[in-house]
């Protein structure tokens, strides 16, 4: 924790290069206090030319094979992780605090590297995948996605070049289009530092539209903790649901309740991979899941 400050700083300043490849960071103490520096292999591998090599389209799927991790020394925050997500498939992390959630989205994005085993994409270690493909091919949206004083269309676009129509586009199926249009300037409005003008709810919505008109093959969810505001709940659903369609997705689930629906949950302990399964089938084995989800229910 004494480390903190000091990286945090660092970091701001190499920030919007990072943010405009990985959607959006706000949790930056958390998921990034120690940016590392990693390189391209000598000769990276393009997803696209692989796609023309052997004619299999982008799919989309994550398979972690063998995945050990320490942050430091021999200390494994991640233990022999085999696990692999299919297109499509969405899947929730779950786990108490410290059981490596976190890290293992840190990994996926290449923010550090395993210590043993390979993460691959559609079959690539993602070694051999170029950075700013792999920035391309996972959309990141953290917890309360940062906003930066600069306008909404900005705050969408991160200053890349997309169109007019593409920014409604993206604006309109994750349902912050009608707020947008409320306010002063409309897509010209500048917002303050950290969104200080916008609702929690909103925010969030602004951080999905930043990662929709990015059409990510994989989209990364760290779901919000605190609880948003009732005006907005029905509209982030809806906007979810939509932006996860079609996708593979991974969520980082805190609020275990949001998590019903989706078609597998990996559950972690102190780094290892303890079960697998479905709502209903995890809660039937009354384990790890099924106590996490009791005391929820409970404090609830
Ligand atoms: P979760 O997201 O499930 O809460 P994390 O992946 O953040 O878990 O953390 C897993 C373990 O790694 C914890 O013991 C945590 O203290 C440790 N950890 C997280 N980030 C770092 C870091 N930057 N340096 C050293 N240890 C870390």
């Amino acid at each position: 924790a004494q480390r903190l400050f000091e990286p945090l700083r660092q970091f701001a300043e190499k920030f919007t290069s990072i943010q405009s490849g990985f959607t959006a960071v706000e949790r930056i103490s958390d998921l990034l206090d120690e940016p590392i520096e990693i390189r391209d292999a000598e000769s990276p591998i393009s997803i696209n030319s692989l796609e023309a090599i052997d004619g299999q389209p982008q799919v989309g799927e994550i398979q972690f094979d063998r995945v050990w991790f320490a942050y430091r020394d021999d200390d494994y925050v991640l233990r022999n992780l085999d696990f692999t997500i299919r297109p499509g498939e969405k899947v929730a992390l779950v786990g108490p605090t410290g059981a490596g959630k976190s890290s293992i989205i840190r990994l996926l994005c290449r923010l550090y590297e395993p210590s043993s085993g390979r993460i691959l994409i559609d079959g690539i270690d993602i070694r051999d995948i170029p950075q700013a493909q792999l920035r391309r091919y996972l959309g990141v949206i953290l917890q309360d996605g940062f906003l930066f004083a600069g306008d909404v269309k900005s705050n969408i676009t991160l200053g890349e070049d997309y169109s007019m129509a593409q920014i409604y586009a993206a604006a309109k199926q994750t349902n912050i289009d009608r707020f947008i249009e409320d306010l002063p300037q409309g897509y010209d409005t500048q917002l303050r530092e950290r969104g200080t003008n916008l609702s929690g709810g909103q925010k969030q919505l602004l951080a999905f539209a930043r990662a929709a008109i990015r059409n990510p093959r994989v989209l990364v969810l760290d779901e919000a903790t605190a609880s948003l505001d009732v005006g907005t709940e029905a509209l982030i659903q809806d906007a979810l649901d939509r932006l996860l369609a079609d996708r593979t997705a991974i969520v980082i689930a805190h609020r275990l309740s949001t998590i019903r629906n989706v078609d597998r949950i990996l559950v972690l302990k102190r780094g290892q991979l303890v079960e697998s399964g479905n709502h209903e089938e995890l809660l039937g084995q009354g384990g790890l899941y099924a106590s996490l989800y009791q005391l929820q229910m409970l404090g609830n």
